[in-house]
């Protein structure tokens, strides 16, 4: 079979190597990437335990690699200004992740997807059709991995029902020399309203600090009519304390208007002929979720289990249209419940002046309980998590759980866990 990947993204490269490494070598698979190596976009994005799993379950060898390019936060913090510069911060226990730089990322994953025989071509732009692009019209398998604009989707947007609706509020993805011990969410009172921050350390670059207001904020400190170089500078005047004096650092190609409104991507069907959508293409979820990156690769491996079974639980469809016709089904129907959580994780951060008037411990849970998964038991532990010696205990738990996730997906040994060697 040949297969044609647009985008050199997450997804597209993910699924690339996976259909080279389950058809044992014999599909022809390329990737096609407008961009030139290493011309990404942004700063880290974060990764969880679920993707790494299905990383280290579909190829061990290139989630070592992934792994070792990560940065491990071991704890999240809410620090909440107030008027006379003070702000105190609370904790939200038993809480981590991990990170990694986007460029960093695309760069073990093209290592990866070369190593075991796809063919990357940068500076390639799919400019036509599908069908009647040179490079994707004699493919069986094209894949629309081309990002939250896909060109494909949106030549054909009336056939893939797509719908796209804005978010409310402004931000802007910086990145910060500030290195971040925890993740950290930072609000600052301003005379036009609150502005926050959501912050994350990365090991291999700065880490990302991706800025917040909602649109009264934001015409009202100016930022709307504002030089973006002076807008930065002031946001750090702003945010002076909790960035502990550091700079701010512009989005590469930061042009005149970097201000952003979220943008919630659906389709009704991910599935056109030999075509399909993946990852952004295929949806968006709010950056305050942090799962981008996760449900694209999450995409790939759901199209090598169509195409190719799993090994083990999913067997491979019968044929092409089969297995296209699953993979939508499929992907669509658990993206559903996730977009929808996603959308509530928005809406909180869209009303967020009216919480930020009650007790910073009682706001720190609500934006905890921000998808209303936590039980009313989660509370006191919140509130205890405050008590240091609780909050040591409690991080001490937090790391031999996630040892021990290590371990079940064989990226450490027994020995490496009993030695803590890790
Ligand atoms: C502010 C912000 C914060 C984020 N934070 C996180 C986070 O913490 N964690 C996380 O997981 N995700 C995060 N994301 C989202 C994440 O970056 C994306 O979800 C993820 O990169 C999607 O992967 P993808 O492969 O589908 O698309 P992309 O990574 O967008 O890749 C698409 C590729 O297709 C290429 N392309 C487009 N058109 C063509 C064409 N015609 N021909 C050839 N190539 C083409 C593009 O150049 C691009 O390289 C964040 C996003 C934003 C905006």
């Amino acid at each position: 079979m040949k297969i044609v990947c647009v985008g050199g993204g997450p997804s597209g490269l993910y699924l690339a190597i996976l259909a080279r490494l389950r058809s044992g070598g014999r599909d022809d698979v390329t990737v096609v990437e407008r961009n030139g190596f290493g011309a990404t976009q942004g700063f880290a994005v974060t990764l969880g335990e679920d993707i790494l799993d299905g990383l280290f379950r579909t190829d061990p060898v290139g989630a070592r690699a992934v792994r070792a390019a990560a940065h491990v936060w071991g704890e999240q913090v809410i620090e909440i200004g107030s008027r006379d510069g003070s702000g105190r911060p609370v904790h939200l226990g038993g809480r981590y992740g991990y990170s990694i730089g986007r460029a960093r990322l695309l760069e073990v994953l093209t290592e990866r997807a070369r190593q075991v025989g796809v063919d990357v071509r940068f500076d390639t732009p799919v400019a036509g059709d599908p069908a009647q692009d040179p490079l994707t019209a004699d493919a069986d398998l094209v894949v629309a991995a081309d990002g939250i604009n896909s060109p494909i989707r949106a030549r054909h947007a009336d056939h893939f029902g797509t719908e796209i609706s804005h978010g409310r509020n402004r931000y802007v993805w910086f990145g910060t020399s500030r290195a971040f011990a925890a993740f950290t969410f930072a609000f600052e009172p301003t005379e036009a309203g609150w502005i926050w921050f959501h912050a994350y350390p990365a090991a291999d670059c700065v880490s990302t600090c991706i800025v917040e207001c909602s649109p009264e904020t934001w015409t009202g400190l100016g930022l709307d009519t504002m030089d973006p170089d002076e807008a930065m500078r002031m946001l750090e005047r702003r945010f002076a304390r909790a960035l502990d004096g550091h700079s701010l650092i512009a989005p590469p190609g930061m042009g005149s208007s970097p201000w952003l409104r979220f943008r919630e991507v659906r389709n009704s069907t991910w599935r056109r002929d030999n075509v399909v959508l993946m990852g952004d293409a295929a949806h968006t979820t709010h950056f305050a979720i942090g799962s981008g990156t996760v449900l694209a690769v999450a995409d790939s491996i759901g199209l090598a289990d169509a195409l190719y079974g799993d090994g083990a639980h999913v067997p491979a469809a019968a044929d092409l249209s089969g297995a296209l016709a699953a993979y939508d089904a499929r992907r669509r129907a658990v993206m559903k419940p996730i977009q929808d959580m996603a959308r509530r994780s928005m809406e909180w951060f869209e009303n967020i002046d009216e919480r930020l008037d009650q007790d910073p411990v009682r706001f720190a849970w609500s934006l905890l309980d921000r998808r209303g998964d936590q039980g009313p038991l989660h509370y006191q532990l919140h509130r205890a998590t405050q008590i240091e010696p609780v909050r040591r205990v409690r991080a001490r738990l937090t790391s031999a759980r996630r040892h021990r996730r290590a371990l079940s997906r064989g990226e450490i040994t027994r020995a490496q866990l009993l030695t803590g060697s890790t």
